[in-house]
């Protein structure tokens, strides 16, 4: 499966970033874990991700709520974010698996602390600190995954 590397300058990049990646998905679902510790950028690359797809205005991190469902056409994003996450319980509560039967959209940060509760990752990005910017490293885990980052790395 592929990987790619990529150097963030700014958050304009990241932003950008985001846009690029929700344009190669290609109209189909995708779960994409998002990794890095907090201000590495995982909600400014969602806030790309969600205005290339035609959301206009704020995109808050769901911290307390743990998911913001995001009804867009032609399919709903959901931007987890499981920090806060106590209870595998409270995602039954919430009805996760509802969430995940539609062939969905996710961004999911924080995903470790739903292990074994939320599908696995067709595609994981790695958000980490460099200079005064970001670097963004992205792993492919499915073929959805991989071809999400063929196009972005052709377009
Ligand atoms: P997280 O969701 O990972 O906690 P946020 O996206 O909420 O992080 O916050 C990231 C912070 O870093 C924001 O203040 C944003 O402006 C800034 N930022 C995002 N991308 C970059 C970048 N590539 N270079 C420098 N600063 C960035
Ligand atoms: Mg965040």
């Amino acid at each position: 499966m592929k990987e790619w590397v990529v150097t963030l300058e700014d958050e304009a990049a990241t932003v950008k970033l985001g846009h690029s990646v929700a344009m190669a998905t290609n109209n189909q679902g995708l779960i994409i874990y998002l990794f890095g510790d907090l201000g590495a950028g995982k909600t400014t690359f969602s806030r790309g991700f969600l205005q290339a797809l035609g959301h206009q205005g704020h995109v808050k991190s769901p911290t307390y709520t743990l998911v913001e469902p995001y009804m867009l056409t032609p399919r709903p994003v959901y931007h987890f974010n499981l920090y806060r996450l106590a209870s595998a319980e409270e995602l039954e509560f919430m009805g996760i698996r509802d969430y995940f039967a539609q062939d969905p959209l996710c961004l999911i940060e924080w995903p470790s602390q739903g292990e074994g509760f939320i599908p696995n990752a067709d595609l994981e990005l790695h958000l980490s600190y460099e200079n005064e910017g970001r670097k963004a490293h992205f792993i492919a885990l499915s073929q959805r995954g991989n071809a999400v980052l063929s196009r972005i790395q052709s377009a």
